[in-house]
């Protein structure tokens, strides 16, 4: 087409005068100065020769070498100055959201554009693009997404899949789609970019594409590990045990009380902390005994301490706090913005830093205080890689992270915090030596350093596979199992089989391993299918408010504490919540106790009154939200909040939707004289956590319980339960039979025609089979 070639040459000629008057702008040689100090210039044409030459090629860099704001440029401005601008179409993926977001507009900056001009982005809810957009940074995610429509990716010319060292599932996953879809591009440039020098796997990977290394330049950079920190208190010790979430928040009012003594408190709480952990004994133990260390317990008070510290006795820098998570970072920003040193923004720059920050906060990330003021920064991982600031010389590491991520096709996000890596906690030390000599204070004993993992493992060989699953068959990618076996590092074949039949068990697979019309819809939820199952069932049936509150409580740290020296208070304040035989409606009402107190400005009281974690229950709340419009995202429901809760006080309708979700987790309630026992079909005896509500009872008036989890320490032990009957289970759970039904499903099988809207038609046939079968037998 003539016309449409003219039109592109045209606008090619456009594109390349445009830059060529920015680089000759006075503001644009600046910009173009300040990037050709980064490392990745100098790799400047060996970059672009080496993408001339090959189809794949692989980046590794320091973090803050430029990869991701300039590797992207340099190929968007050979593709002008070679007259092909309106011909490009490169898409650079990001890991997380926020990432998308804030390079994107530095690229624009660097380029002196808006955002949407030749630079845009796209995330999950949000996205800024035009017509003239050649560079699109996205989550890897939305890539996945686009793949669903246009699996050749027609018109694009690069892709840039960034951060791959984090092996997270998606990339992973993209990887093998990208691999097969090479063959059917030629012309398609693929290019990946990574922090860290293991680029020979994916080099091998695609069958030895030519890797790149830039490199860079760090100061050295102390580490002091807890025991030194003890040390640096220098105070007298007391006993004082009261060591948990819960002793944080009482400790926290007492030096509110006495500020003198707030530095020998600090020390008490330290000291008891390694006694509670009994760290001397890590050095022998295996990872699995670090569950018990639980830095959080010393997190704030310690951290404050630090900070305090480093204010008063060390020299100029930004202080960079890694916290396990944004719960985490607003409860202690929240606490620092009263403090009398670190509230006054005359002396403290203090700025958080996490997935779901406002774009002017990530703005403020990179500005430089003014003269005498100290910037403090409280970071989840994502400061680790993929977001560098450049004037951080001390940074304090709580050694734990989790995920905060939900891109809508993201994989089971896992929320509850787990050790980081040595490699890990080198990168966060790493960030304490960019511009000059640094400190790093590790909150955790150099003995429990020891025993991290020298590098986490990658997602797919470590969580569950059932999202990923359905989402290789929401792309129609063929056979699993088949298609796993050519991902970087397969998972074991038992684990995908296993992965599959729990699919086939909870109805999102049929037999022949096709998608169910409810396995569409979960594969569309970025969290377990259980979770997804209950969210979807209750919207469905109208209980969807306390469905998001249960969903959010089983993806957050039990937000019920059991201090060790108040085990029996506060399992029976737990038990006040109960009255119908379910740890997950209990803490229903939990958080709508919450709720109240929140309105009424007293949920620091209330927490305390119920032995409640004030950041789970924020979590929860900010959880719930989340979790709504990702359910309005599948089109399931219309984002009236109303109409999906018209049931949300029938506590027996949640039940049976709790139910839906947890089965096949489901062992039946044996009686005898005095108490009662459970049993699983595949554990035989199993027992139920002590502060679990239904520990407590002497008898439960249903046959029985399903729950989330079961560990095994000795014996098996369930963790949450809820109570149900036959019927419910019968209709919700699976084909199980136990004693006469019949006259349970007469009545129950009118109540679900009620029910049921046309999207559950097919759950609905489904149990309708199995009834008739049932009935047969
Ligand atoms: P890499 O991807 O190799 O880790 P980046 O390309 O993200 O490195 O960053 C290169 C440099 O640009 C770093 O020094 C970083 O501090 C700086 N930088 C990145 N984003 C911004 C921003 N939004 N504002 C100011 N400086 C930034
Ligand atoms: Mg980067």
């Amino acid at each position: 087409n003539t016309t449409l070639d003219k039109i592109l040459w045209r606008k090619s000629l456009q594109l390349r005068d445009r830059q060529e008057y920015w680089e000759a702008s006075v503001e644009g040689r600046r910009m173009v100065e300040s990037r050709r100090s980064l490392p990745a210039f100098k790799q400047r044409d060996s970059v672009l020769t080496a993408i001339s030459k090959n189809q794949v090629i692989v980046i590794s860099g320091e973090t803050g070498c430029g990869k991701t704001t300039q590797i992207p440029q340099f190929i968007l401005e050979s593709e002008i100055d070679a007259n092909r601008g309106a011909l490009c179409s490169i898409i650079c993926t990001q890991p997380r959201r926020i990432s998308a977001m804030s390079v994107s507009e530095r690229v624009a900056y660097e380029r002196g554009e808006q955002l949407g001009e030749s630079v845009g982005y796209k995330v999950r809810l949000e996205g800024v693009r035009g017509r003239d957009t050649r560079l699109l940074f996205c989550t890897t995610g939305i890539l996945l997404r686009r793949l669903l429509v246009d699996r050749n990716l027609r018109g694009v010319t690069h892709v840039i899949v960034d951060e791959i060292h984090e092996r997270g599932m998606n990339e992973d996953f993209l990887l093998i789609i990208l691999k097969d879809l090479l063959s059917r591009r030629p012309e398609l440039k693929l290019i990946l970019m990574s922090a860290t020098l293991d680029a020979e796997l994916f080099s091998s990977y695609f069958c030895g594409a030519s890797v790149i290394h830039i490199p860079g330049f760090t100061y050295p950079v102390r580490s002091h590990f807890l025991e030194d920190i003890l040390e640096m208190t220098r105070y007298r010790l007391t006993p004082y045990n009261q060591i948990d979430d819960y002793g944080q928040e009482r400790t926290w009012k007492m030096h509110k009380q006495i500020p003198k003594k707030r530095k020998s408190q600090i020390a008490f709480v330290v000291e008891d902390a390694l006694r509670a952990a009994d760290f001397k004994e890590f050095s022998t133990e295996t990872q699995e005994s670090l569950s018990c260390w639980n830095p959080d317990c010393i997190g704030f008070n310690l951290i404050e301490f630090l900070l305090w510290h480093i204010c008063e006795n060390e020299g100029p820098g930004g202080i960079l706090v890694f916290m396990t998570g944004w719960d985490d970072i607003s409860s202690l920003k929240e606490k620092l913005q009263i403090h009398p040193i670190f509230g006054n923004p005359d002396r403290i720059m203090l700025l958080a830093c996490h997935g779901s920050m406002a774009s002017f906060e990530q703005r403020l990330i990179f500005e430089e205080p003014a003269s005498g003021v100290r910037k403090i920064i409280l970071a989840t991982n994502i400061a680790e890689t993929s977001i560098t600031i450049n004037d951080v010389a001390f940074v304090i590491d709580c050694g734990k992270a989790k995920e905060t991520s939900y891109d809508a096709l993201n994989n089971t996000p896992c929320l509850l915090p787990s050790w980081i890596s040595k490699v890990s906690a080198q990168q966060r030390r790493g960030r304490a030596g960019r511009v000059r000599p640094g400190q790093c204070y590790h909150l955790y004993p150099k003995c429990v350093y020891d025993a991290f993992a020298e590098y986490q493992l990658p997602e797919i060989l470590r969580t569950p596979l059932q999202s990923l699953c359905l989402q290789i068959k929401s792309l129609n990618l063929g056979s699993i199992s088949e298609f796993l076996l050519r991902a970087l590092q397969s998972p074991e074949l038992l684990a995908v089989q296993k992965a599959i039949e729990y699919l086939k068990i909870i109805g999102a697979l049929d037999e022949n391993e096709y998608l169910t019309t409810l396995g569409r819809y979960l594969s569309k939820l970025p969290m377990e299918p259980k979770l997804g199952k209950m969210l979807i069932l209750g919207a469905i049936l109208g209980c969807l408010d306390p469905i998001l509150t249960v969903v959010a409580g089983l993806s957050v740290r039990d937000p019920f504490l059991t201090p060790q020296d108040k085990k029996d208070l506060a399992d029976a304040a737990k038990f006040q919540f109960s009255r119908d035989h379910s740890d997950h409606l209990a803490l229903v009402r939990a958080y709508e106790g919450w709720k109240k107190a929140e309105e009424e400005s007293a949920v620091y009281d209330y927490c305390w009154k119920n032995f409640l974690s004030i950041q789970s229950m924020r979590a929860i709340d900010s959880l719930r939200k989340e979790f709504f419009s990702l359910l309005k995202d599948t089109g399931l429901i219309d984002g009236n909040p109303s109409i999906c809760n018209s049931e949300g006080n029938d506590a027996n309708l949640t039940r049976a939707v709790i139910c839906y979700g947890m089965y096949p987790g489901i062992c039946s309630v044996v009686h005898n004289d005095r108490s009662f026992s459970l049993k699983t079909m595949e554990d035989g005896q199993v027992l139920l956590y002590s502060n679990s509500v239904n520990a407590r009872e002497r008898k439960i008036p249903y046959p029985w319980l399903v729950f989330n989890e079961k560990i095994k320490v000795n014996s098996v032990f369930l963790r949450d339960s809820t109570a149900v009957s036959d019927s419910t289970l019968i209709l919700f759970g699976g084909s199980i039979s136990k004693g006469d039904i019949d006259g349970h499903l007469k009545m129950l099988g009118g109540y679900l025609e009620f029910f049921m809207k046309p999207v559950v038609a097919e759950i609905c046939q489904t149990l309708k089979k199995e009834l008739a079968e049932l009935i047969q037998n």
